[in-house]
């Protein structure tokens, strides 16, 4: 069963936070991530994505 499952506000993928590569806190949400490459775009501009979820 995985119904924990989070967004990845870069790329738009379903990512279970028990596997996601990395995740990151902005404005008190934990965002996660499939790849470190989606990671470093999120942190070079947050605001630019935060909003999907
Ligand atoms: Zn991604």
């Amino acid at each position: 069963m995985t119904d924990n499952v989070e967004i990845d506000p870069v790329c738009g993928m379903e990512v279970d936070p028990a596997e996601a590569v990395g995740h990151s806190e902005y404005e008190d949400h934990v965002y996660y991530f499939c790849s470190k490459q989606c990671q470093e775009r999120f942190d070079l501009g947050p605001a630019d994505f935060a909003d999907v979820a």
